[in-house]
C-alpha cells in the first residue's frame, strides 16, 4: 500500500475535476483562511514565539498553505512575520507545484527534518494515505492479509503489533503504523518545544473494526489491487488510536470533532458569506461548496478534527467542550 502510494502521487497531480478525487481546499478556500486563522490564534495562545515552524504534512496543490498565508498576512501580520514554512512533500510532482504557489517555503521527506523550535502543524488527507496493516480474526486468532498474485492472503498473524484480545470471528482490525508513529513524533516533539498539531480526516471518531481500504479513480471508487500505483489508495484514519499513542507520548490531545461542527465554530459559514457577496456572479458555488464541508451528508460528519498539543496550552480554537 505504501508503495503505491508513493507511485501514485509522484508523477501526478490527481485534485479537483479532471483528477481522481477532490479535497477540502480545493472547494472552498474558506477552508483554508479559517485553518489560517486558527493557526494565528494557537499561536498567540502559545505567546507568540518568534520564529514559529508553520508545518503541512503532505500539502497537495499547496492550496490550504496559500489561502492561510493570505489570511493571516491581513488579519494578524506579526504570525505571519514570525512563521516559517515548512513543507512535508515525497512527490517531486506535487512539490514542484508547491513550488510556484509557495517561494519562501521549505522541503523535507519527513516530519522529522524540520529544525526545532515551537511549531504549528496541520495536516488535511495526509494521514489516510499512509499504509495500514489489516488482522482477520479466525477462530479465535488473529490472522493478517496479504496480497498475492493479484489477491488478498491470510497467514496466521506474526510480528504483529498489540491487538484487541477479543473480536467476533471475521471481524477486521486495521492498524497504521506509519501513522502512529508519525502521531508519537508529534506529540514528543510538542511536549518538549510547545506547539500544536491539526490533523484533518476521515474516519471513524469511536474505536472499531471494519475493512476501511480503498481506491478512487475520476471520482469513482475503483478495485484496490487491480492498478496498484494508478489509482487513489486509502484507508480511514483510526483517531482513537492516533489520540492514544500522542497521549502515551506526553501530548494532551482535543477531539476528534466531526469536521462540520469544528469548521462552524471557526466560522467558515460566516467567511464563505462574505466571499459570496462580494462575488455575486459566484455566490451559489462559494456557498455550495462551503455547505458540502458542513454538513454531515457532505464531508461533515465523516471527517474528523483532531489536536495534538503540549500540554500546557490552553484549548485551542474550536475544540472547545460543547
Ligand atoms: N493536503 C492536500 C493533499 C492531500 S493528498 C489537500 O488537502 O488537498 C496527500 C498528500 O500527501 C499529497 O501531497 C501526497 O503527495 C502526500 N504524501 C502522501 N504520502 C506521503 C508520505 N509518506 N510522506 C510525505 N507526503 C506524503
Amino acid at each position: 500500500m505504501g508503495r503505491a502510494a508513493q507511485a501514485y502521487y509522484a508523477g501526478r497531480d490527481p485534485f479537483g475535476r479532471g483528477g481522481d478525487f477532490t479535497t477540502a481546499p480545493e472547494i472552498s478556500q474558506a477552508f483554508g483562511e479559517c485553518l489560517g486563522l486558527w493557526a494565528a490564534v494557537t499561536w498567540q495562545m502559545m505567546g507568540a514565539p518568534a520564529p514559529v515552524r508553520l508545518v503541512e504534512l503532505g500539502p497537495g496543490r499547496g492550496t490550504l498553505m496559500v489561502d492561510a498565508l493570505r489570511a493571516v498576512a491581513e488579519v494578524m501580520p506579526a504570525f505571519r512575520s514570525a512563521a516559517e514554512v515548512h513543507l512535508i512533500e515525497t512527490s517531486s510532482a506535487l512539490r514542484a507545484a508547491q513550488a510556484a504557489r509557495l517561494p519562501g517555503a521549505a522541503w523535507h521527506e519527513r516530519v522529522e527534518a524540520v529544525p526545532a523550535g515551537p511549531a504549528i502543524l496541520i495536516a488535511n488527507e495526509f494521514f489516510d494515505a499512509l499504509p495500514i496493516r489489516q488482522f482477520v480474526r479466525r477462530e479465535g486468532a488473529w490472522h493478517e492479509r496479504f496480497v498475492a498474485g493479484g489477491g488478498f492472503v491470510e497467514q496466521p498473524a506474526e510480528a504483529a503489533p498489540v491487538l484487541p484480545e477479543a473480536a467476533p470471528d471475521g471481524a477486521i482490525h486495521e492498524v497504521s503504523e506509519a501513522g502512529l508513529a508519525i502521531a508519537r513524533h508529534l506529540a514528543g516533539r510538542l511536549r518538549v518545544q510547545g506547539g500544536a498539531a491539526l490533523i484533518l480526516d476521515y474516519g471513524p471518531a469511536g474505536p472499531g473494526f471494519g475493512d476501511s481500504l480503498q481506491a478512487m479513480a475520476a471520482h469513482g471508487r475503483a478495485d484496490p489491487l487491480a492498478e496498484p500505483g494508478s489509482v487513489d489508495i486509502t484507508a480511514h484514519v483510526r483517531f482513537p488510536a492516533l489520540a492514544a499513542a500522542a497521549r502515551e507520548a506526553g501530548a494532551a490531545t482535543h477531539g476528534p470533532l466531526p469536521m462540520g461542527l469544528f469548521l462552524q465554530r471557526l466560522g467558515l459559514m460566516s467567511r464563505a458569506a462574505i466571499l459570496a457577496r462580494s462575488n455575486p456572479r459566484q455566490a451559489g458555488l462559494i456557498l455550495s461548496g462551503a455547505e458540502r464541508l458542513v454538513a454531515p451528508e457532505g464531508m461533515g460528519r465523516l471527517f474528523k478534527a483532531l489536536c495534538l498539543c503540549h500540554p500546557g496550552l490552553a484549548i485551542p480554537p474550536g475544540f472547545e467542550p460543547a
